[in-house]
């Protein structure tokens, strides 16, 4: 078997970084050992939001917005080739305070934002009320970013894999063990089918990346970190935009559901939800939005962000030639994935990428060994 472009892992940075391969003519072949989409990409709120993400102005920030402005083409795009809706829907993003101090501190996050050139609005308790008249009446104050979003990442998972299927990508059921490297150059892999030769290899394992024999990144470069989400069922939906708050977040869906998040774990790779993951996202739920007490709970789940020391991702070329990440996306893969698929895509191809990938090189994680 063999393929121009082989990609490690079908979560939505795999399945959109396959999509603009297979569109720009190569032959793409996916390895899930899984269901496409089934791990982090499926249990993420589906928040795009750089204002609350990346606290600072920086390429961090500049990488998060370059992809939300890229996300209502993308979406429509992947609903084109998918025939699946995936969920995108505007409204904002509204960071609240239930105190005073935490107004403060969100109010000075709003200068060194306005410094660097982002809008972000600053409103008072009353104003954040008139715009989600469920918050609680303790509401002090809140950052408001009018242009941000959020989509239902189980469906864009599911989305991006047809989409790519169709653009021409195939996908095969089965675990990659190693990265092979003939004359100090990635030229396949050896997955559970036998060896697999290719032109190019893209890890996009997420948290599991570093499992994957030869994948040429230091110690520690990407690590599971388990978050949990409660869903609550509220008819008519009780909120219309994403809200933070500075223990967790809701996410709202047009169908009234209400995802609460979530922790922040380091448990290595057990999944799990316990008792006190629940009581946290369910109890800063009803805390900022106290009607919630009243709201059926639906569902659970937990799964892992792809951490890195830093904090952003791992993208693009790296010190083995012919191998290339789309790994690391930590809390933000599902914001972050238009500009990955595109930037990642364009460094497979030898193109100049849409962005300057050097902050996100896994050089300045310290020098990758080949076949650590
Ligand atoms: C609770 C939670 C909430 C989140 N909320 C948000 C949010 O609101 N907004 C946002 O932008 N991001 C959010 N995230 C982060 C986001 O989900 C991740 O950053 C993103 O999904 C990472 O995508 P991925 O494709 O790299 O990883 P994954 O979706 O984990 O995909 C990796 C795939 O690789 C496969 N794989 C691994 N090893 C192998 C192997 N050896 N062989 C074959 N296949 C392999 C796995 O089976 C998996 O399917 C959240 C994450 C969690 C856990």
């Amino acid at each position: 078997m063999q393929a121009d472009v082989v990609v490690i892992g079908a979560g939505v940075q795999g399945s959109a970084v396959a999509l603009r391969l297979a569109q720009a003519g190569r032959s793409v072949l996916v390895l899930e050992r899984s269901v496409p989409g089934a791990e982090a990409s499926s249990a993420a709120g589906g928040i795009l939001s750089p204002g609350v993400e990346a606290l600072e102005p920086g390429p961090f920030y500049q990488l998060c917005a370059a992809s939300l402005e890229r996300y209502p083409a993308f979406a429509a795009e992947v609903e084109r080739l998918s025939g699946l809706w995936v969920g995108y829907r505007g409204g904002g993003t509204l960071e609240v305070a239930l105190d005073d101090e935490v107004a403060r501190v969100l109010a000075g996050r709003a200068e060194k934002l306005e410094q660097g050139g982002i809008a972000a609005q600053v409103l008072d308790g009353e104003a954040a009320r008139r715009l989600e008249p469920g918050l609680s009446e303790r509401t002090r104050g809140a950052l408001y970013f009018p242009e941000e979003a959020s989509l239902d990442p189980k469906l864009l998972g599911r989305a991006l894999a047809i989409a790519a299927q169709r653009a021409g990508a195939r996908f095969l059921t089965g675990q990659v063990k190693r990265i092979a490297l003939e004359g100090g150059r990635a030229s396949g892999v050896d997955h559970e089918a036998g060896h697999i030769a290719a032109g190019a290899v893209v890890l996009a394992a997420g948290s599991w990346s570093l499992q994957v024999e030869g994948h040429g990144l230091p110690p520690g470069a990407v690590r599971p970190v388990r978050g949990q989400m409660g869903v609550l069922d509220t008819r008519p939906p009780l909120l219309s935009r994403v809200v933070f708050s500075e223990k967790g977040y809701l996410v709202p869906r047009a169908d009234g559901r209400l995802l609460c998040g979530s922790t922040m774990e380091e448990v290595g790779f057990e999944k799990a939800v316990t008792a006190g993951g629940l009581l946290h996202v369910l109890g800063l739920a009803v805390e900022i939005a106290p009607r919630l007490a009243q709201a059926p709970f639906v569902e659970c789940w937990s799964n892992f962000r792809p951490a890195t020391p830093d904090g952003n991702p791992i993208l693009g070329p790296g010190a083995v030639p012919g191998l290339f990440y789309a790994t690391g996306h930590y809390r933000n893969g599902i914001l972050l994935t238009p500009i990955t698929a595109d930037a990642v895509s364009a460094a497979v191809l030898g193109r100049p990428p849409p962005v300057d990938l050097a902050p996100f090189s896994p050089a300045r994680l310290g020098a990758g060994r080949p076949g650590a």
